[in-house]
This record gives structure tokens, C-alpha cells and sequence, in this order.
């Protein structure tokens, strides 16, 4: 058996403290902390060459590791080690006699498999063996931040992370037969969809879009699949930029999958703006239709994620197609909403479309490949026949704000058939 050291888990009794040493005193970065909600832990991941430190940080009285900080006190928890076949590794420990806490690998965080060995058996230290599936490195890959350059415009591509929608919802009228070979479907039936914001970089720096944010609660959580481990923290700071950076925040529509990270909820419950400095731009339609929701739309319609906006006064309503920002304008495509709109950048030659709901998917180019949840799909069917031509005829870079694999690329047509090639970035 080969193993690899993934990281050392540590308990913390007093975070700050652990901070005012393993940041300050020692000079660490820190990554952005993840939420591990089932076990009411906060993970603070330290990078030290390939592997790295995880201080855990307990986040309510019953969580595994502040009954391991009240019995034992803060110190070493556990180390990780990465195998290749964790079913072949537990099935040699086990012919060894070695104790098990998980007699099968279980699922963890990014589709890895897990597995604890009783710390009686590995003189007095906690393991886990994980194994990263194959699935997994592919998302994690495709959760980085990519970059593409439109004449004088940056364009940045991040990830708050993927959710899940049910597959039939996503793809209308198409039978599942067709879809499930272009997005497979989990045991209940929902396919994985990324939230890629894009960060446009140029006379002012605009975030569109700002993916599902971190308000939801574990019921929501669980019926959406919400996966953001890795989310717009850890992107936005990969990508050299923090929330104070962000001039404009663009919105495409309302749905609490675009607009959910345009706010958050601070110790005391008040929800504020989650991006100090910014103007939030949205269309006054989208607004008039997400603050009056019928019972059709009602459950897309978060009132939190936008509604402190305007109480904050960082509004900004616009009624009709228009520049935002040099560069940069807005269309709207109605269909999936009656107002609801996509972002064209265009410099130096070079148009790149940021679709939003339009095509969430590269899946979605098909004609006919129209959301179920669109309020108006005949609309959908003539803004994309229009958009898809003028896509190939002037070979944007468009964004697929929602594909789990492609951030971006170009629409081709061959004899007649549509394909999306990922752009490099
Ligand atoms: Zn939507
Ligand atoms: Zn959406």
C-alpha cells in the first residue's frame, strides 16, 4: 500500500489564540475556513508543502470536536493519509486484525471516500484514509479560478461551489433517456451544477452574479445538495481580490442561485451587503417581479438576498438595455424570467457573452434543451436561436454559469450540429 500525508487535524479550544499563533507567530497562510455543517466543524486548511494543517474549530456544544477539546484538550486529532484503493487498504488492515471505527469507506467532502482506524490500533493516533475518486479531482480542478483576456477587459471565472437540481426540472421536455448521458443523475435524480460569478476587470472591477452565498439552512442545504467547500471566499482570494475590491455587482436575475452571495448574515442575524463598496445593478422588472412573487416563482425568490439592498441604499435599478460599465452591457432575453438578462463584454474586438440561465449548461445548447422552471419557454426558444447564431457567427467566449466541467468556450457548428469547445484560459 501506498499512502501520501494529506493533512494533520488539529482541535482547537480558541481559535483566535491558535490564529495569533499558526498565522502570526509562525507566519502561515490561512485559507479561507469551510463549513463541514454534519459535523458542526469549521475547518481552517494551512498549506505546508503537499500536505496540510486543519485546525478545527467546534460550532455548536455537541459537535465530535468540542467533545473531543472538553475530555482531551486541544492538540492533535487525527492524521490523513491519501491511498489509491481504500477498499484494498482497509481489506489488508483487516487481515492484519487492525480495529476499524468505519468498517467501509464512506463518503466525505468533495466525493472523496473515507475511512477511520480506531486510534487503539495506531498507537494512540486517530487515522483516516481517503481516497480521491476521480470525480473529484475533476470538479476540484474545474472549480478553479480561470482567467481569459478580452481585449483590455480581464475576465475572471470563480466557483461558490456546485448544488444539485433535479435532472428532469433541468432539461424540460427532454426525456431522461437523452439527458442522463450528458449529466448523470444521483440516486435522486438531481445532476450537479456549478455557480461560476464572473469578475470582469477594467476601468472598475464587476462581479456578475454571486452564487448561492452561505444563508441557507441545513434544510435547504440538504434538498439543494449545496456542496461549497470550496467556495467564492477561496476563489475570489485565489484570484487576488477581495470582497472590498468589487465596484459593481451585476445581477442577472434574482434566483437565489445568482443572487444568494450578493448578501450575508452578520453574529447578530442582521443580513448586510456582502461586498462593502459596490453598487449592486439589477433590472427594476426582475426587481418589481422578485419582491411580488406569484406561487409559481415564489420558492426562487429569497427576499434576504436582495431585499437589505435597497434598505442598505446600494441600489441601482436600470430599465432598459444599457451600458454598466465600459465594455460592458446587458440584454435582456426574458424566457427564463420576464426580465431576465445576459451580460456582453466586448473589447478590442472580441465579444464574450455571459449567458446566465439562458444556457446554464454546455448540455443546454440543443434548441429544444430548455429549463423546466423557465416561466415563459417559447421566449427561451427565440433568444437562444438568435444568441446561439450570433455566438457562431462572431465567435464569442461565451460562460456557462452553471456547467460543473466548462467555465467557458466557443459554440462551433459542423454539418449543421452544434458543439461547445472549452476555451483554454
Ligand atoms: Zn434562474
Ligand atoms: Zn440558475
Amino acid at each position: 500500500m501506498k499512502a501520501v500525508l494529506d493533512h494533520v487535524g488539529i482541535a482547537v479550544k480558541d481559535l483566535s489564540a491558535a490564529l495569533a499563533f499558526y498565522r502570526d507567530a509562525l507566519g502561515l497562510e490561512i485559507e479561507a475556513p469551510e463549513d463541514v455543517a454534519a459535523q458542526r466543524v469549521r475547518a481552517h486548511f494551512i498549506p505546508v508543502g503537499e500536505a496540510s494543517l486543519e485546525l478545527l474549530e467546534a460550532t455548536a456544544p455537541d459537535s465530535p470536536i468540542a467533545r473531543y477539546v472538553d475530555t482531551r484538550g486541544p492538540g492533535l486529532h487525527h492524521i490523513t493519509l491519501r491511498v489509491d484503493d481504500i477498499h484494498a487498504a482497509l481489506a489488508q488492515l483487516r487481515s492484519r486484525g487492525a480495529r476499524l471505527i468505519d468498517d467501509q469507506a464512506r463518503p466525505g467532502a468533495e466525493g472523496a471516500l473515507v475511512a477511520f482506524i480506531h486510534p487503539s490500533s495506531a498507537h494512540g493516533v486517530l487515522v483516516e484514509l481517503k481516497q480521491i475518486s476521480h470525480q473529484s479531482s475533476v470538479l476540484r480542478r474545474e472549480s478553479a479560478v480561470t482567467r481569459y483576456r478580452v481585449g483590455e477587459l480581464e475576465l475572471i471565472s470563480l466557483c461558490d461551489g456546485f448544488f444539485h437540481l433535479d435532472g428532469g426540472s433541468m432539461f424540460g421536455t427532454v426525456p431522461k433517456v437523452l439527458w442522463e448521458q450528458k449529466a448523470p443523475a444521483d440516486a435522486r435524480n438531481r445532476i450537479t451544477l456549478a455557480m461560476r460569478p464572473l469578475v470582469v476587470r477594467g476601468a472598475r472591477t464587476m462581479i456578475i452574479d454571486a452564487g448561492l452565498g452561505d444563508k441557507g439552512n441545513d434544510k435547504f442545504n440538504d434538498i439543494y445538495g449545496v456542496e461549497r467547500t470550496r467556495h467564492l471566499d477561496h476563489t475570489l482570494a485565489e484570484a487576488g481580490l477581495a470582497p472590498g475590491d468589487i465596484d459593481i455587482v451585476l445581477a442577472t436575475h434574482l434566483h437565489f442561485d445568482h443572487a444568494g452571495g450578493f448578501t450575508r448574515r452578520e453574529a447578530s442575524g442582521r443580513i448586510v451587503p456582502r461586498f462593502p463598496r459596490a453598487q449592486y445593478v439589477a433590472r427594476r422588472g426582475e426587481w418589481d417581479d422578485a419582491t411580488h412573487p406569484h406561487e409559481r416563482n415564489r420558492a426562487s425568490y429569497l427576499p434576504g438576498d436582495f431585499v437589505p439592498l435597497a434598505d442598505a441604499g446600494v441600489l441601482q435599478l436600470v430599465d432598459d438595455d444599457q451600458t454598466i460599465m465600459p465594455g460592458v452591457r446587458v440584454r435582456r432575453t426574458g424566457g427564463h424570467t420576464m426580465h431576465h438578462q445576459m451580460v456582453l463584454i466586448e473589447s478590442g474586438g472580441r465579444t464574450a457573452a455571459f449567458v446566465a440561465d439562458l444556457m446554464p449548461t454546455a448540455a443546454h445548447l440543443g434548441l429544444a434543451w430548455i429549463l423546466g422552471y423557465d416561466l415563459y419557454p417559447m421566449d427561451t426558444l427565440a433568444a437562444k436561436k438568435a444568441f446561439v447564431k450570433e455566438a457562431v457567427d462572431r465567435d464569442m467566449l461565451v460562460f456557462f454559469e452553471h456547467d460543473p466541467a466548462i467555465a467557458a468556450g466557443s459554440i462551433r457548428e459542423q454539418d449543421g450540429k452544434l458543439r461547445v469547445v472549452p476555451a483554454l484560459s
